[in-house]
């Protein structure tokens, strides 16, 4: 099976099993574990921020930060299609009691003037806004890049009105292989952001949130709420470490790969991508075809290939670590053949 359902799927490399193997650990809820200290020291060093926090699942992540800047009766800012709204079973609703208002956005983006009309004023009818959540890349926008330009804006103006900016940045990475700009030149323009160590950087488990000194401090509590406190989780921030510091070098490859089936897939009759395919994601309307996505997936199954429905004729399929080029060669000679 070649499996581009998800950068999920990757399986740890050896050196992140020998890594956890010989991890010297503690307990992690007395503060005592040296291998979490040196995964987050470093994640908040790589990310600009004065402390970062291991939480177990991004997730777990977004839900610690938008608990730990809002209030219950808030309302959060965030794009129709984002991650927080769309694929966190409304945890928003049920953990932090804050209602969403949508915008959405263009290739992930949202306009910083739709942001701005969309504060609310002090009214007593008015929720007040309690924050704002970008995405980036974009998943559901087909891994676009949003722009450190558009970060930039939208900060400006939640700074103007004293909203924090978390910035779900489940594959941030991916933005930054993508663009050749720095990690910082995208988490300058934000208070928090969440990464995944297990989506493109092939970690088994795990995920950074970071922050200032004030938020990581009610946000370990908040963890610990949740029942992500761990003990001697040592031996999953020993492979979290090799994905942060020797993974993110190599994200280009997924691109390359991505974009070399974008170009099979253009050429298949009733197939049309409709992603930009910035990053290690393609979004596929199959409709041409006259088959529903289900089927589609189902079909390409039975030829040995994995990819996931991602709307009634959208389908999605992602690069990662453990697909090969020659594996994406083979998939496009599967898709010739029947397309
Ligand atoms: C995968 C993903 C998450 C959630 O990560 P999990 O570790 O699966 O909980 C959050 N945001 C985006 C954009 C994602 O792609």
């Amino acid at each position: 099976m070649i499996d581009l359902r998800s950068d999920t799927v990757t399986k740890p490399t050896e050196e992140m099993r020998r890594a956890a193997y010989e991890a010297e650990v503690g307990d992690d809820v007395y503060g005592e574990d040296p291998t979490i200290q040196k995964l987050e020291k470093e994640a908040a060093r790589i990310l600009g921020k004065e402390e970062a926090l291991f939480v177990t699942s991004g997730t777990q992540g977004n839900q610690i930060a938008v608990l730990t800047h809002t209030q219950p009766g808030n309302e959060i800012l965030l794009e129709t299609n984002s991650h927080i709204f769309y694929y966190e079973s409304g945890a928003v609703a049920a953990f932090a009691g804050v209602q969403t208002r949508t915008i959405t956005g263009t290739n992930g983006e949202m306009d910083p003037y739709e942001i701005e009309a969309a504060i609310r004023t002090e009214d007593q009818h008015f929720p007040e806004t309690g924050l704002i959540c970008l995405e980036n890349t974009h998943n559901r926008a087909g891994g676009a890049v949003v722009s450190p330009e558009n970060m930039q804006a939208i900060h400006a103006i939640a700074k103007k009105h004293s909203i924090p900016v978390h910035v779900d940045g489940a594959r941030l990475f991916n933005a930054v292989a993508a663009t050749g700009r720095g990690v910082r030149e995208f988490t300058d323009h934000c208070d928090t952001v969440q990464i995944c160590l297990s989506k493109g950087l092939g970690a088994p488990i795990g995920s950074i949130i970071a922050g200032d000194h004030h938020f990581i401090g009610k946000a370990r509590k908040w963890r610990k709420r949740l029942g992500g406190g761990l003990r001697q989780a040592g031996v999953i921030a020993a492979p979290g470490l090799v994905a942060l510091t020797k993974m993110r070098e190599r994200l280009w490859e997924d691109h390359e790969k991505a974009r070399r089936l974008k170009e099979t897939l253009q050429l298949c009759k009733g197939v049309e991508v409709i992603n930009e395919v910035d990053t290690n994601i393609i979004v596929a309307d199959i409709s041409g075809t006259g088959m529903k996505a289900e089927q589609f997936v189902d079909d390409l199954e039975k030829k040995g290939v994995l990819a996931v429905t991602f709307g009634p004729t959208l389908v999605r399929f992602t690069t990662h670590f453990d697909v090969t080029m020659d594996n994406i060669e083979e998939v496009s000679r599967i898709l010739k053949e029947n397309f």
